[in-house]
């Protein structure tokens, strides 16, 4: 899904990206205001409550730097943030303070602009739903902004409030009991944001909201029990040693063979005894597409590929995979290949050790 964002600059070192679905919603406000004037002004508006959205991120983002969590950036959706840290703070006080950081930083800029608000004696009236293309836009971006700071509050995963009530149980408790316990009473929320959306409000954005609430607390949810089973186990206790692997001299036509009648998808590629190369299913498939079947697989093959040992924990390595997209990766002695690792292995092992009742 963040695929196609680009990066517009950055604020202290840390990348401001842009998801290409927030120009369409751009081009949609601008298309939606009747004249000029209120395309302009709807415009102007969405972008100034990006930037509203960029410094709750900031606020989020700059704690968790304090605390030594790197940053890799920030993503604007037409959802709103998200900054990616490069890993989970499992300290609770970190944790706590990070998350609260963002709503504060909303509600400090609902402040300052009801300052301004004041200053300029500017009438306070409700926001209704004809402000995105008229009406004041600081008393608006103030009322914006008090949505953000309220809206993230909401003890439900993945809101920020989700993650300090994480934070305050893991105080009492272990973090996947906290989690799962968090986990639960977002979803509760989700499910009765849902019903009153639906039936009460009739507000069809509300409901979308409760899905998405209920889909991210899930995905917490799977994500710390993948984390726990993985926890103290090291690629060794996963590693497959019952491999296939493919020469340099092997034709693609033979590689798509193998990929057809195994249940393998990525395949090592060996000259003589030395792994000079992987030959990923995506290459197989695109190859076949090219009518290159008759090329060689060192034609074809990635040559330029992340290695393991057996020594390394598992949880370490399942992050890099499913962040990078890897779905095997060699696993070596020095030079000597001596096993693969799959995604499909890890859930495995995932299955076996929930089924034992370990986690
Ligand atoms: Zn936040």
């Amino acid at each position: 899904m963040l695929k196609w964002s680009f990066k517009v600059g950055s604020i202290f070192r840390i990348p401001i990206k842009v998801h290409v679905t927030f120009f369409i919603l751009l081009a949609f406000v601008a298309l939606m205001g009747e004249n000029v004037y209120r395309s302009l002004f709807g415009v102007l508006f969405v972008i100034l409550i990006f930037i509203c959205v960029i410094f709750h991120e900031l606020a989020h983002s700059l704690v968790a730097r304090y605390y030594g969590h790197g940053v890799k950036s920030i993503t604007l959706l037409p959802i709103g943030g998200m900054a990616q840290m490069d890993d989970i703070p499992e300290d609770s006080k970190e944790e706590i303070l990070i998350s609260l950081a963002g709503p504060l930083m909303s509600v400090a800029i609902a402040g300052l602009l009801l300052i301004l608000v004041y200053l300029l004696k500017i009438p306070i009236v409700p926001l209704d739903n004809t402000t995105l293309f008229e009406g004041n836009i600081l008393l608006n971006l103030f009322w914006i902004n008090i949505i953000l700071a309220v809206f993230n509050i909401i003890p439900a995963f993945p809101m920020d409030g989700g993650r300090v009530l994480r934070g305050v149980l893991n105080l009492f408790m272990s973090h996947l009991k906290a989690t799962r316990i968090a986990v639960f009473i977002g979803q509760f929320f989700a499910v009765l944001l849902f019903f009153f959306g639906v039936f009460y409000d009739k507000n069809l954005w509300m409901a979308l909201i409760a899905i998405f609430i209920y889909l991210g607390a899930e995905a917490e949810d799977r994500m710390w029990a993948i984390r726990h089973a993985l926890s103290d186990v090291l690629v060794k206790e996963v590693v497959l040693k019952n491999y296939l692997w493919l020469n340099t001299g092997d034709t693609l036509k033979a590689a798509s063979e193998l990929f057809l009648h195994t249940l393998q998808g990525d395949f090592p590629v060996l000259f003589g005894d030395r792994l000079v190369g992987i030959l990923r299913r995506e290459s197989i498939i695109r190859g076949i597409n090219e009518g290159r079947e008759s090329e060689r697989v060192a034609d074809l093959m990635e040559r330029d590929y992340l290695m393991t040992t057996e020594k390394q924990k598992l949880i370490g390595l399942y992050r890099i995979m499913t962040e990078k997209g890897i779905s095997m990766m060699p696993v070596m002695d020095g030079e000597k290949l001596l096993g693969i690792i799959t995604l499909e292995q890890i859930g495995r092992y995932h299955m076996i050790s929930a089924a034992k009742g370990t986690d």
